[in-house]
């Protein structure tokens, strides 16, 4: 049997190497860092279906994910929404799943080889899975764990005038914090300073107030300003999953969901390739194939509702169709889903 490469040990890399370990396929996962880590990242994983998770062999993994189903949305400090999920979403930290499931390549006979930043490369085996391009946005992801700040729901969004950030709890008590802001000069500082600085700027006042009384771990402080949205690049023949391939907007919630989904997509036609059953150039085509069909209109359909909540306009309209009860929250989220 064949070897699969995967570049890049994420979430869409790690849950395709355990699917494919688990189908005995020989997997190698080459990651530029180092577990456990923190990462850029909500931390709150919706629209993810428990049978996926299953058939990728890492339900186990997120079994003890705190489980959410209700929601609150404001707009600097106001609150304009309160929603409920038809499927819980699951929270946990990337320090804690990230290591997870790289132990449990390990344990189905994948191997996981960290601290290498391989070179990007398109040949057959090849599957990249190397998360967002490096190049510079006018986009900046902020996030921290802090404890000590009491939360009345699963997840709190607040809308600002430089972008949104979201709140969730997740284990051992503590909260993440992980917000989208365009990108400001003038808001400065080191560690959370700089988080505090543009909530300044967004207009969350009342959030930097409840910051003053919790305990952040500036451990857990980090930041990417490449964040390139929607459809990513790709040279034909590639097979790139998750983020290398398309990012959608972080407020959905489902960018971790769709990177399990898509190493879902690509396992049985890997382990096809790797038994020698397919050629690798109907194999990638037929896996970005598939991708693009599962994942199309939600990107679309995410990517116009973020240029509402990110207008002052757009807020306006979200905030009146909420107050007046007619905002379809369940068919605005059957749509990014
Ligand atoms: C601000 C913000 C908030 C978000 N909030 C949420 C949320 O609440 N819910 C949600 O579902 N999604 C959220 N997301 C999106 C989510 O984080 C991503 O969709 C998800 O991490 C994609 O997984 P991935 O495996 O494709 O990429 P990643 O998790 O980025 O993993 C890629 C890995 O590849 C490694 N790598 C890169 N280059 C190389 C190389 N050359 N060689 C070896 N290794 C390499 C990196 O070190 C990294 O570990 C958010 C994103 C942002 C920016």
């Amino acid at each position: 049997m064949k070897t699969v490469s995967i570049i890049g040990g994420g979430l869409a890399g790690l849950s395709l190497g355990a699917s494919l370990a688990k189908r005995q396929v020989p997997v190698k996962v080459y990651e530029a860092g180092t577990y456990p880590r923190h990462r850029v990242c909500g931390e709150f994983i919706s629209g993810i279906d428990p049978e996926t998770l299953t058939n990728l062999g890492i339900a186990t993994e997120l079994s003890d994910a705190q489980k959410h189903t209700s929601g609150e949305w404001y707009r600097q400090g106001r609150k304009i929404l309160s929603m409920e999920l038809p499927v819980a979403a699951l929270a946990i930290s990337r320090w804690t799943l990230d290591q997870r499931l790289s132990q449990r390549v390990e344990e189905l006979g994948g191997q996981v080889i960290t601290g290498e930043r391989t070179e990007v490369n398109h040949n057959a085996g090849i599957v990249l899975a190397h998360g967002r391009p490096s190049e510079k946005s006018t986009w900046l992801g902020l996030k921290c764990h802090v404890r000590h700040f009491p939360l009345t729901s699963g997840l709190e969004m607040h809308l600002g005038n430089n972008g949104y950030i979201g709140l969730t709890p997740i284990e051992d008590g503590r909260v993440n914090l992980c917000g989208l802001f365009a990108i400001d000069e003038e808001c400065r500082g080191k560690g959370s300073q700089r988080l505090i600085s543009y909530l300044k700027a967004g207009g969350h006042l009342e959030l930097v107030e409840r910051l003053k009384r919790a305990d952040i771990d500036e451990t857990s402080f980090t930041g990417v300003s490449a964040l390139k949205l929607g459809w990513q690049p790709h040279q034909p023949g590639t097979l790139v999953l998750g983020d290398a391939g398309f990012i959608i907007p972080p407020f959905t919630g489902n960018g971790m969901s769709m990177a399990f989904e898509s190493a879902a997509i690509a396992a049985e036609p890997l382990s096809a390739w790797s038994r020698g059953k397919a050629s690798w150039e109907d194999t990638a085509a037929g896996v970005m194939r598939q991708q693009h069909k599962a994942f199309r209109r939600r990107l679309h359909a995410a990517l116009a509702l973020q240029k509402l909540l990110l207008s002052s306009r757009g807020q306006d309209f979200f905030e009146l169709l909420s107050r007046s009860h007619l905002l379809p929250f369940k068919s605005l989220l059957s749509l990014v889903r």
